[in-house]
């Protein structure tokens, strides 16, 4: 039995909560739950200790407020001495030979998923292996620590059998995002147990692993199987840390994640997969002028939020665009573009979505996407045809600097080609906000019979 009787808390509507204790109900208004469901707030009551309250399989009814806990966005650690996958040489160089306690982290090379500490000592540089086991990291097997993080603040007050106190972190430049630490899933009430979660079909295959159709406590899923614990592991955390902190009816909704053996991100299910898939499969006969205008409000909906929160996609694309049964389209697919590996030379890379100044300068902002959301509305009103049609990929970036740009689809209305043209501006300054598009959007869909 929950100890404190008494709370006062102010959830709101769309708040989301956690079971602590099972609840059996005490009168057919309750609405029965356990240790572990998710339940959202319907609306507070005028005792602050109930709330009407959703259960994931779409019963509503009373719960305690006391038997549940809110669940909690997980934030990433600002590590600016962490430098990720950078190669011991690099890392040499970086430190040497520099004062004594200059430090940084990278991902260890040898031990896949572990890291390394990089010390300046006396014009060497001492390389302490970090290991990672049971949700911990250590050094020695003596003093265990929950995140690098901490690891950081331990060695800083006391060198504890190292050369040397860390003193000052080499920072890292450019895109920092962090890390993430498992501990603040568990703490956030966001880890769900791999026994509640049925598996079924194979429904697609995502560059950092395989996505099956699922249940989970009744509710249909979609769980992302992280491949390899290590590559990607920590921006496959990223990406479902990102998401513990969004919620938009356009944007597809993180449900938790399953910890262990092997990773799982769950998030909702959106039956009708991507938009790209569906545009072609479909095409012209089957989707109407209205279907086209709702998908492209839809997007730019999503996108106007992340754009309020300061949140840039990178990798907006028909195919990262998800059709729900009702016909909303859900973007999904964040995270992993913004803190992955994602190289300019790499095969992924997606060079006809992307902007120029993020090709050439790495240069992502509200503005490339945009540039990209310019590109999805080409998709979406060509039917999923692939951009450029006739242009070979490595010509695309020097055909666009000279100015070259698509011609509208076939039947697209001018009102949205205009919307594209401004998008594709070449200054990222020039391109309008997703604020403004929406505007427009919305103004054109009221219109379109
Ligand atoms: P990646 O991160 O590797 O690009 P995605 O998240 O885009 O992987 O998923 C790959 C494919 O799996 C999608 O194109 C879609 O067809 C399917 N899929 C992913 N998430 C869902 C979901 N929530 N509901 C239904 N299908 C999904
Ligand atoms: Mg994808």
């Amino acid at each position: 039995m929950p100890m404190d009787l008494v709370s006062t808390q102010s959830w709101k509507a769309g708040d989301e909560v956690v079971g602590q204790y099972d609840f059996s109900g005490r009168s057919p208004y309750d609405l029965p739950f356990q240790r572990g469901d998710i339940l959202v707030i319907v609306k507070p009551t005028s005792d602050p200790n109930w709330f009407r309250a959703k259960s994931g399989s779409g019963n509503e009814g009373m719960i305690p407020a006391n038997y549940v806990k809110q669940r909690k966005q997980v934030t990433l650690h600002a590590m600016p001495w962490y430098h990720g996958k950078i190669s011991r040489i690099d890392a040499e160089q970086l430190l040497y030979p520099r004062e004594d306690g200059l430090f940084l982290i990278r991902d260890s090379n040898n031990y896949v998923g572990d890291y390394t500490l990089c010390v300046s000592f006396e014009g060497k540089v001492e390389n302490y292996h970090i290991k990672y086991s049971d949700n911990r990291l250590s050094i020695d097997d003596e003093v265990f620590f929950r995140n690098l993080d901490e690891l950081v603040q331990h060695y800083t007050l006391d060198e504890d059998g190292l050369c040397t106190k860390l003193i000052q972190p080499v920072t890292k430049k450019g895109d920092n995002f962090g890390t993430v630490s498992i501990q603040d899933f568990r703490s956030g009430g966001w880890v769900i147990n791999k026994s509640d979660l049925q598996l079924s079909d194979l429904i697609g295959k995502g560059d950092f692993g395989d996505v099956y159709k699922g249940t989970y406590k009744g509710q249909a899923v979609a769980a992302k199987q992280l491949k390899d614990r290590d590559r990607g592991g920590q921006s496959f955390l990223q990406e479902a840390s990102v998401m513990t902190s969004l919620r938009h009816d356009n944007l597809v909704k993180l449900i938790g994640v399953v910890l262990g053996e092997t990773i799982f991100l769950v998030t909702e299910f959106v039956g009708k997969g991507n938009l790209v898939e569906f545009l072609r499969s479909r095409g012209r006969n089957v989707i109407t002028k209205k279907d086209q205008i709702h998908f492209a409000t839809d997007t730019c909906a999503a996108m106007d939020y992340l754009e309020s929160k300061n949140l840039v996609h990178r990798d907006l694309a028909a195919r990262n665009v998800l059709v729900h049964d009702d016909g909303t389209a859900k973007v999904s697919d964040f995270g992993l573009a913004k803190f992955g590996d994602f190289s300019l030379s790499s095969q992924k890379f997606p060079i006809k979505w992307t902007a120029p100044e993020a090709l050439r300068y790495n240069n992502f902002t509200n503005k490339s996407d945009m540039w990209s959301f310019g590109i999805l509305l080409w998709e979406i009103y060509s039917f999923g045809r692939v951009p450029y049609p006739r242009i070979p990929l490595a010509d695309v970036v020097m055909h666009l600097e000279k100015g070259y740009r698509m011609e509208a689809p076939e039947g697209c209305p001018q009102e949205i080609y205009a919307i594209m043209k401004h998008a594709w501006e070449i200054r990222p300054e020039d391109r309008p906000t997703f604020n403004q598009v929406l505007k427009k959007l919305n103004n054109l869909r009221s219109i379109t019979v």
